[in-house]
């Protein structure tokens, strides 16, 4: 097995193109002729901070992040943001409204519930998380501090196709496994935070983008490393940043803009998703999880309805070529997780792999 003859599906980290990993291996042992690698100067020598500067006005522009908004590269993953939300935006004894879609907006939700009152604003867990709550349905707080929803559900492969409405309340949004994937209105949200590994770059660096209003105003228990506003003051720069993630996040954003941006981006990934959701819909072998309405562009979540069938699917897929496949360990069937870097070659030839095992597994 090798890159060139696999397909990797994986829902993340995820596939990067292979574009970027050629320039990261031949810039790495010396780069930019300083004498070293981007792993081993400091961050706060003048090659680094070139790096780092061109990578975030690179995503201010890209993303249209207004004035009134920061740019931040954190560590600790999207998962540490569960705790940085609440800690920095609650206030004593404040309330927030969650939006309750999968995993990851649970967890977020349990974690805030450490830090003051957590209103479950909707909850689809009785329905297997297969679907996404509409406006009407949210049960909102006049005095919550912000609302707070996963805007793409990785595992049940589940997307919210509308910004909630929330008549002032600060949006909060997880967009772990899609940002980038779709022009947003920025001003639109009071934070917005993702993880690096499914959409812009290896492990190692989250994004968060705060609107600065609403940093300064955590608990003090606060940990350090924890105020918004701290790592607002110090540029991401309190400690050592991500460095090497950060750099490859630049190398990233470079290809992106080649590609088209977001713009082509967000006509690809429709044409992914429809050429694997159009086979579901005829298919007499597999099905869609997500309700058509509520299916993410990025985590194509399917079954056969039966675990070994599923089981052999997985394993045949492998076999051929077709990596990560398996969907989540808590749900089981499968997921194809085809975000920006992924190519339509690959996601024809999953169809067609799947088009082959229907027929040989189903008359
Ligand atoms: C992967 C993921 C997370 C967890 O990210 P970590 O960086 O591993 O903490 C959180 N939310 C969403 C939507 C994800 O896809």
């Amino acid at each position: 097995m090798s890159r060139e003859n696999t397909f990797n599906f994986s829902a993340g980290p995820s596939v990067l193109p292979d574009e970027v990993l050629e320039i990261a291996a031949a810039e790495m042992l010396d780069f930019h002729s300083c004498g070293m690698s981007v792993m081993e100067m400091s961050h706060r020598s003048s090659v680094y901070m070139d790096i780092f500067a061109e990578t975030k006005a690179n995503l201010k522009r890209i993303l249209n992040v207004p004035d009134t908004h920061e740019i931040l590269f954190l560590q600790g993953g999207a998962s540490t943001q569960f705790s940085m939300v609440p800690l920095n935006l609650m206030g004593e004894n404040g309330l927030a409204d969650y939006a309750v879609t999968g995993n990851f907006a649970s967890s977020a939700a349990k974690e805030a519930a450490k830090y003051g009152r957590v209103n479950i604003s909707a909850d689809t867990s009785s329905d297997g998380h297969t679907r996404i709550p509409v406006q009407a349905e949210l049960k909102l707080s006049k005095d919550a501090k912000y609302f707070y929803y996963c805007a793409n559900n990785t595992i049940y492969g589940t997307e919210w196709h509308y910004i909630p409405e929330t008549g002032g309340v600060p949006l909060v949004s997880d967009m772990s496994s899609n940002i980038l994937s779709e022009e947003i209105d920025v001003s639109k949200f009071g934070v917005i935070f993702a993880g690096a590994q499914k959409n812009m770059a290896p492990a190692g660096v989250t994004l968060v983008v705060i609107d600065k209003s609403l940093a300064g105003n955590e608990l003090p228990i606060t940990p350090l490393m924890l105020s918004y506003k701290r790592m607002i003051d110090k540029d991401s720069m309190y400690n050592t940043p991500p460095c090497y993630s950060i750099y490859m996040l630049g190398l990233v954003l470079k290809w992106l803009d080649k590609q088209g941006g977001i713009k082509a981006m967000a006509e690809l990934k429709k044409e992914k998703s429809a050429l694997l959701y159009d086979f579901l819909d005829e298919s007499r072998l597999f099905k869609g999880c997500a309700r058509p309405e509520a299916r993410s562009y990025m985590n194509v979540t399917f079954t056969t309805g039966d675990k070994e069938m599923d089981a052999l699917f997985a394993k045949e897929a492998a076999a051929s070529g077709f990596l990560n496949v398996k969907g989540h360990r808590s749900v089981g069937g499968m997921r194809a997780s085809i975000y920006n870097a992924q190519s339509l070659e690959a996601v024809k030839a999953l169809r067609e792999f799947m088009k082959d095992f229907e027929v040989k597994n189903h008359g």
